[in-house]
């Protein structure tokens, strides 16, 4: 089943304005997303399009969450945050994906939720690289 509307389905460029591919893991995909001002937040994105967590077997559900952990587990590894938030909203794209956000002391809305895109930070091709890498090198 194809779904065009999907960002994360129809290769078209949407999430290429938003996010970098960093790498396949067990049943979804990485990516870092663009807006930095979270330095290291990634992006979780299950592999098959599924609207709700409720909808996946429980092997794939514990695949998932495997992932999201692993990928938690790399940016705390790599960037050393004070406390990571989990975000699976999914109002304006309902494909199942997790926000992987790394939130330090005394940075932006420490001790409370993210903000979803705050459009303030945006790194150098080459500044995309490195933090790609550093997350790559930590992913266990
Ligand atoms: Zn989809």
């Amino acid at each position: 089943m194809s779904h065009p509307e999907c960002m994360y389905c129809t290769d078209d460029g949407r999430l290429d304005k938003l996010m970098i591919e960093i790498g396949p893991l067990s049943v979804s995909t990485l990516y870092l997303f663009k807006e930095q001002t979270y330095r290291g937040r990634v992006l979780v994105a299950l592999n098959t399009h599924e609207r709700e967590m409720f909808h996946l077997s429980d092997e794939v559900r514990n695949q998932l969450m495997n992932d999201v952990a692993r990928a938690a587990r790399a940016v705390d590894k790599a960037f050393k945050p004070g406390k990571i938030n989990y975000g699976a909203y999914g109002d304006t794209m309902p494909h199942v994906h997790f926000h992987i956000v790394p939130k330090y002391e005394g940075g932006e809305q420490w001790g409370t939720t993210f903000v979803m895109n705050p459009a303030q930070v945006y790194l150098s091709d080459e500044e995309y690289a490195e933090v790609i890498a550093q997350i790559k090198a930590a992913l266990e």
